[in-house]
């Protein structure tokens, strides 16, 4: 096959056109990792780079919105830890990150009430999640994992919870009262493994995925926006363009050639899928041409990806204390038949730091889909009836705002983040099938050299830290060090 690259080595600079022309790399997406690609390519001087962004704002599932006189976040908004995240180093370097002692968050939290308006004994409350707690770490140290057979982390949880019961040291005595923190905790486990059902979600998503130690929930200054605003400005103006949705990826001759849904096309010797795992599942088939590798079209098939969804709801004023942290939802019957079933799904309410009179709903699960279909009006009126049935309070009658995430309708994102499923696991497939890069053979100063074509980044292909944003960026200076490697090698 022919190959331009004695032409091209990394000291040459190709002229940049506006739009159209030849970039030497296309990176698809402007979220957190391919900004963080491009950044990269830059500083190696590989000055020709594009950045093809679908929506009409940067930062993907980082979308950080002003609201009143600060900021809510629809998407990601937390740092995960200090120790080995990039992300934080380079925040707390440029000075975004507010103090991490000071200044951090809590999520389910505060006052554990029953449908019936009871508040649960915190310390008590506190004794089952230390329990639960406990399963999560082992699941975490893989003292679960057997190669022989594939569990769920659903079943584990139910397996060793039922254990508990049966040994009767529990400080709950009323089993409904033990299932509904059980299901409570198994809300908030579907929110943090963004998954339809715990009985989908392989244990080893618990034990592959590591967690950077430190504090878990850092908050940054002015929004999680901040970091991604900060990195853009590295980058030459013009380098990322907005409303360009990529629709057929062409890698059958030597130059790729990208097709946007105007018709508008674009060239380049390496490009960067850096979509969701949610958007290639929908999309793979017409996207890329030639097909993909049957592995890697089951990576995709079967790599986990379920929706969480935000929900602020804004009142007049706060029926709530400065005191307060939020209200978690024990219910002890979740089949009535007055509420819609998304409502079961929801883990329970936090005070949203910087914003007094509102309240977060956090919603996962199967629940976190069909909420998104409905209306704002009946969402409101249904969140009325559950706070007032939850804190016995039958002042609280009405709401003056919400506000709402739909990451399952974006069409361009399709859901949260990603996990380790049961069929992922069980046909053997790791992130390293999801990164896999399609290479061509190409001659270079007469050697014979494998040159990356279609490169895969974003947050499902990060070994250790996938379904975060310091995961995706990781996956970003990834990928771009394989073009930057593949440039070094031509020039010994
Ligand atoms: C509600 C929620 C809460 C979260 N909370 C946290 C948190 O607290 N902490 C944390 O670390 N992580 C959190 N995350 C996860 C984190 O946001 C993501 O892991 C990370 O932002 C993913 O970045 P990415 O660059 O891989 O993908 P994305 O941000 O999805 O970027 C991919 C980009 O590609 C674009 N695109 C897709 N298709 C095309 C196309 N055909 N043409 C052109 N462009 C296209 C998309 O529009 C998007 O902008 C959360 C996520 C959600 C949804």
């Amino acid at each position: 096959m022919a190959s331009n690259d004695q032409q091209n080595g990394l000291s040459e600079t190709r002229p940049t056109a506006e739009s159209g022309g030849k970039k030497r790399v296309i990176i698809v997406g402007a979220g957190i990792a391919g900004i963080s690609a491009a950044v990269k390519l830059n500083e190696y001087e590989v000055k020709d780079v594009l950045v093809l962004e679908a929506m009409s704002r940067i930062g993907g599932r980082i979308h950080t919105v002003n609201y009143g006189d600060g900021v809510i976040e629809m998407g990601a908004s937390w740092l995960h830890g200090e120790e080995g995240n990039v992300l934080y180093d380079l925040a707390r370097e440029q000075h975004l990150i507010a103090d991490p002692f000071e200044d951090a968050s809590v999520e389910g939290e505060g006052r554990f009430c029953t449908d019936y308006g009871q508040i649960l004994d915190y310390e008590a409350v506190k004794d089952v999640i230390m329990y639960l707690d406990g399963i999560k770490e082992d699941l975490s140290n893989g003292s679960y994992n057997n190669d022989n057979q594939t569990q769920s982390a659903g079943h584990v949880f139910r397996e060793k919870y039922q254990e508990y019961i049966d040994e009767k040291i529990s400080p709950f005595h009323d089993l409904k009262i033990l299932w509904g923190l059980f299901n409570w905790y198994m809300k908030f486990e579907k929110i943090d493994n963004a998954c339809a059902n715990l009985d989908d979600v392989s244990i080893k998503t618990y034990s592959e995925w590591s967690e950077c130690e430190g504090v878990q929930l850092i908050n940054f200054k002015n929004g999680f926006q901040s970091v991604v605003n900060l990195l853009v400005q590295h980058l030459p103006e013009g380098t990322i363009k907005l409303d360009h949705n990529v629709e057929k990826i062409n890698y059958d001759e030597d130059a790729v050639k990208i097709t946007l849904e105007n018709g508008d096309t674009f060239e380049a010797e390496h490009v960067i899928v850096t979509c969701s795992i949610g958007f290639l599942k929908d999309n793979y088939e017409d996207l890329f041409y030639p097909p993909l590798s049957h592995r890697k079209v089951e990576a995709i098939e079967n790599a986990g990806f379920g929706t969480i969804n935000k929900i602020y709801i804004e009142f007049e004023e706060p029926f709530w204390t400065k005191q307060d942290l939020g209200f978690q939802l024990i219910w002890t019957n979740e089949e009535r038949e007055d509420l819609p079933s998304w409502v079961y799904d929801i883990s329970g309410f936090d005070i949203v730091r910087g914003q007094p009179n509102l309240l977060l709903c956090w919603i996962g699960g199967q629940g976190a889909e069909d909420v998104e279909l409905e209306s704002d009006d009946v969402v409101v009126s249904v969140f009325i009836e559950v706070l007032r049935m939850f804190q016995k309070n039958l002042d609280i009658t009405k709401a003056t705002n919400v506000i709402r995430s739909r990451w399952k309708s974006n069409k361009y994102i399709r859901g949260a983040y990603s996990h380790h499923s049961i069929e992922y696991e069980r046909k053997n497939l790791t992130n390293d099938d999801l990164v896999e890069p399609i290479a061509r053979e190409v001659e270079v100063n007469e050697k014979r050299v494998l040159r990356p074509v279609i490169l895969f980044a974003g947050e499902a292909t990060d070994r250790n830290y996938y379904s975060t944003a310091h995961g995706a960026l990781v996956s970003g200076l990834r990928e771009a060090q394989r073009i930057i490697d593949y440039y070094k090698q031509l020039e010994e």
